[in-house]
């Protein structure tokens, strides 16, 4: 199966074409199952396979030009703030509106995943924790 489509334009544009599919990509073209709530143009989000919270949800860019917040902040800061945008509406949605946005960068920080997507937490977190 190709997955020419699911890396996006921005993949192309830099010559990378032969990447491997990340797990998102192979999500986002449906070869992998997820449980997805929300979809547009531009981005998906699904719910964390090990979620760390009572809503832990994965806001994910369809590129994966970007392997983190920071290279996408860089070159698509407007993606980025629908990333944002997208996060506030599913805290509204599944749970009271208020979140914890993180973005894990390198593999010190815990990073997994190199195609850069943003954890939504939500519902009934620790105050004097961050993790
Ligand atoms: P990070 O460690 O910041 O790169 O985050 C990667 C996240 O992706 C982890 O929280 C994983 O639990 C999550 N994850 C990995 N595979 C899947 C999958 N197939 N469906 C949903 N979430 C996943």
């Amino acid at each position: 199966m190709t997955h020419r489509l699911a890396l996006g334009r921005t993949a192309y544009d830099r010559g990378m074409a032969t990447i491997e599919p990340s797990i998102f990509t192979r999500i986002i073209s449906r070869e992998i199952p997820a449980d997805i709530v929300f979809e547009d143009d531009r981005l998906i989000a699904i719910k964390d396979i090990n979620p760390q919270a009572p809503v832990h949800l994965l806001v994910i860019p369809k590129t994966q030009a970007y392997r983190n917040v920071a290279e996408l902040a860089l070159a698509e800061p407007e993606l980025l703030a629908a990333m944002i945008s997208v996060s506030q509406s599913l805290a509204e949605e599944h749970a009271d509106g208020d979140f914890r946005l993180v973005f894990n960068s390198g593999d010190a920080a815990g990073q997994t995943v190199f195609h850069v997507h943003a954890h939504v937490l939500a519902g009934g977190l620790e105050e004097s924790s961050l993790v």
